[in-house]
């Protein structure tokens, strides 16, 4: 059997009036992650986990942030161009295993929602997504707020 594990990471800084977008989806929060494109922190971590599977490179090589082609880019549309690529494509996901760290907002109530959007961008079924949720325990930037990190690790198989 031909595997690769990948894992990735991501932080993003929380501010009022911007959006959550994470894993793909919109959440309604009074605080969202600021970054060039759309900061959606898990998804970010789920690119990299998967360049890193294949090593590949990472999400800032690939997307630069001081390239104005992704400001305000929507993180489906980066997840999607890295799965099409011809190194990536005769791949498939066995599974995805994912951490969000934050403080605020609570995520308990979102966690399938996110679910389930990130088996739909990677085309695998509900059962191969794992997304947990937990605080920083009030420790450092995560834990007073300030910000939201993403951990994911994949394991990708060679299509026969
Ligand atoms: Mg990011």
């Amino acid at each position: 059997m031909d595997l690769r594990i990948g894992q990735g990471y991501d932080i993003h800084r929380l501010a009022e009036g911007r959006e959550l977008w994470l894993g793909g989806i919109r959440i309604a929060s009074p605080v969202g992650l600021v970054g060039h494109s759309d900061a959606d922190a898990l998804l970010h971590a789920v690119i990299d986990a998967v360049l890193g599977a294949l090593a590949l490179g990472d999400i800032g090589g690939w997307f630069p942030d001081t390239d104005e082609t992704w400001r305000g880019a929507d993180s489906k549309m980066l997840l999607r161009r890295v799965l099409e690529d011809e190194r990536v494509a005769p791949w498939r996901l066995v599974n995805l295993d994912c951490t969000i760290i934050a403080e605020r907002p609570k995520l308990m109530a979102h966690k399938e929602a996110i679910r389930s959007s990130l088996a739909a961008l990677l085309g695998c079924d509900v059962s191969c997504v794992s997304v947990k949720a937990k605080t920083h325990e009030k420790l450092d930037s995560l834990g007073a707020g300030e910000a939201l990190s993403a951990i994911a690790v994949v394991l990708l198989e060679k299509k026969g």
